[in-house]
This record gives structure tokens, sequence and C-alpha cells, in this order.
């Protein structure tokens, strides 16, 4: 894949830090992620090689070389979360889709060099921009996304433990009652998005929250600890309209000591 504004030349190594500030608030709370918060699941995650080093440039598949991000490996086979996730779904999804977000901040990225360096349209910076919010946020979701997730029946899907689980229970009162608020975010958002389990750290609590799009009423600061895509391209294939069917055969796959490593690196 080649861009008009060709990152990989040896005199345009794209600064590792102006890569990252240039995802936005996301990744700005991604970048603290520290290599622990991806280690426990990294004995399911092996195969990708990438997750087990924090949620960083290196697991978001960035080519310091090209100075291009690359769509990462899922940390498990398509066909791993069926039958609540069916593994075309998965299969499209991760190849089709997320690749389409990393195509896409790439291209915002190149472009906005260009501007930078004066041969780029300064014009078209709102345009640019804006992609570059949708598509790095998007990268960024669908990174954490599958991170997120397990084979149901594994150990890490049975639920939060440790410091996660007393803190679900002092935000929301209970882990019942935090997927009744969840889930209804996540049925209820308009058209395409995400629900989030995050954390906020003024208040030091622990927010559900939608969000559109891909990065549309994100809460500035808050760390994304756990999102379900309800975009219809993440469940039409197996549940049409049924989203509330998707939604609630969601919990059979989270992979809860994912969230709670994340969890710990969000407070640390
Ligand atoms: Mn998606």
């Amino acid at each position: 894949m080649t861009h008009p504004g060709d990152l990989g030349t040896s005199e345009s190594k794209l600064p590792r830090r102006d890569a990252l500030l240039g995802l936005g608030a996301a990744a700005l709370g991604a970048s603290a992620l520290s290599p622990l918060a991806f280690a426990q699941a990294g004995r399911m995650n092996d195969r990708a090689g990438v997750v087990g080093k924090g949620l960083d440039l290196a697991s978001l598949g960035f080519n310091s070389a090209t100075g291009e991000y690359t769509l990462p490996p899922l940390p498990y086979d398509y066909d791993a979360l069926e039958p609540h996730i069916d593994a075309q779904t998965m299969q499209i999804h991760h190849t089709k889709h997320h690749q389409g977000y990393v195509n896409g901040l790439n291209k915002a990225l190149a472009e906005l060099k260009k501007i930078r360096e004066g041969s780029g349209d300064a014009g078209l910076i709102k345009h640019w921009s804006r992609e570059l919010a949708f598509h790095g946020g998007g990268h960024i979701n669908h990174t954490l996304f599958w991170y997120t997730m397990a084979p149901a029946g594994s150990s890490a899907t049975t639920g939060p433990s440790g410091a996660l689980a007393r803190a679900v229970n002092e935000s929301f009162g209970s882990f019942d009652a935090f997927k009744t608020h969840f889930s209804a975010a996540a049925n209820a958002v308009e058209g395409s998005g995400w629900a989030w389990l995050m954390y906020e750290p003024v208040s030091k609590s622990l927010v559900v929250t939608q969000m559109e799009k891909q990065q549309d009423v994100y809460v500035n600061g808050a760390r994304p600890l756990l999102g379900i895509d309800v975009w219809e391209h993440a469940y039409y294939l197996r549940y049409q309209n049924r989203r509330s069917d998707y939604t609630k055969a969601f919990w059979n796959v989270v992979n809860w000591d994912a969230v709670g490593s994340l969890y710990d690196a969000a407070r640390a």
C-alpha cells in the first residue's frame, strides 16, 4: 500500500510521539497502559504476539520503518467466539472493517503531514482531522474489542474479580446492575456506535457511556476498559435486526481478565 505522502523514506521517520498524539484523547489514555495490562490474557493471546506488550504503538501495529499502522492479528481464531459471534462476521469485521480503519488512519496521517510540509491543501485540515479522529478511534476501539473477548467457557469469561469486581459493585451497585446498564446503553445506541465501560479518573469511578460512530460523545480523559461494537457489521449476519440478542450473547465472551488488567493499568 502506498500513500501520496510517503512516510517510509528515511528522513521522514514519523516520531513515535507524534504518531500517538495524532490519535487524540483515546490514544493518550491507551498510551499509558503498562505492559502488565496485557500480560494476563497473554496466555491465550500468545499467537498474536502483540497484545502481551500493552496497548502501545506495537500492539496497534505501528511500523516505525514505514511510519504506518498495520492490522494486528486476532488473538484467537475467527471461529473462537462461536456460537455467540460467528466466524464469518469475525473474519469480515477484522479483515475488511478493521483494515479499513487502519487504512483510513494512515491516509489521514499522510495528508496531515503533507499539510504541515506545505504540499497539502490546508483548507482540508478539518476534513483530515475528522478522518484522523474517526479512523484512529476505529483502530483503537477494535484493537481493544478483540483483546477483551475470549472463547465462551474459558476461565476469563466467568466474571470480574478482585479490584475490578469491587469497583463494579461500588459504581453500579452490583454486577447484574452494571450488566443491565451496559446492555441498555448498547441496545439504545442510535445508529452505529459502541457502549463502553470506562474508568473516569477525576471521580475515580467506573462509568458506562455510549459512543457514536468511532469517537463521538467520548468522555475526555476517561480510559476505555470494555466496549461492545454495535455497528450492524458486528452482528447482522447472525442476528439481523435483533441487536439485543447479540448484546446478550456478548456476556458469554467477555475476557474479564483482560478488562481487569486494563482497569489496573488505568489506575496506575
Ligand atoms: Mn466494527
